[in-house]
């Protein structure tokens, strides 16, 4: 099971990506939503991070339960709950380790959101990765399985979200949670193999 200090690595590794991406993400919601994805995630990562260094958590549950919790509190649109829950379920398997504990959170967003694998959502870059995971997978080939379901969503129609609202012309961008939990997964590749 991965550490205290591998998860804190990889939750600011995180922060670091979403606000690299930042623009990246906002424009991606520009085009399909309300152009605030990047601005929510960012806020809410740095909160996380400031949480985190104020005080360590001592374990891995504590952390992922601390990065959750600020992510719902901090963030208002649909991506807080929906990634306060990935981690806040994720506290609750990570003793077992990465792969069931991702499995944990991911089950916990489609409980939370409702949404099906090709509604155009993070489902769609979630769920491949949990699957490549569970079939033996490297964390780095997780990634990549997330990174493809993330391209994926490209031609597709939302019908879950703001993004829903726009039927059709939905089409022809990427999903921007999609897209953020790419990096999500570029992050754990980077700080969990
Ligand atoms: P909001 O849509 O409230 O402005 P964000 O822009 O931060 O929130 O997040 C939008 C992203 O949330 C979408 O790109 C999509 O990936 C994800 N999302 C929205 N609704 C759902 C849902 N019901 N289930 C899973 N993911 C969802
Ligand atoms: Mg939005
Ligand atoms: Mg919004």
């Amino acid at each position: 099971a991965p550490t205290t200090e591998q998860l804190t690595a990889w939750i600011t590794r995180f922060a670091e990506l979403v606000h690299e991406h930042r623009d990246e993400l906002t424009a991606l919601d520009s085009a399909i939503g309300d152009a605030d994805h990047g601005s929510n995630m960012d806020r809410g990562m740095t909160a996380v991070v400031a949480a985190l260094t104020e005080a360590p958590p001592d374990d891995p549950a504590a952390l992922l339960k601390k990065t959750g919790a600020t992510l719902v509190s901090k963030v208002g649109g649909a991506s807080g709950p929906l990634y306060g829950t990935l981690f806040l379920r994720m506290a609750g398997a990570v003793g077992e380790g990465f792969a069931p504990a991702l499995r944990a959170g991911f089950d916990g967003v489609l409980a939370r959101g409702k949404a099906e694998p090709g509604d155009k959502t993070m489902v769609d870059a979630l769920g491949p990765a949990c699957d490549v995971l569970d079939a033996g997978g490297s964390v780095a080939e997780a990634a990549q399985a997330a990174a493809d379901g993330r391209d994926a969503t490209v031609p597709l129609v939302a019908r879950k979200g703001r993004a829903s609202y726009l039927g059709e012309r939905s089409a022809g961008h990427a999903d921007p949670g999609a897209t953020s939990t790419a990096y999500l997964l570029q992050a754990a590749a980077e700080t969990l193999s």
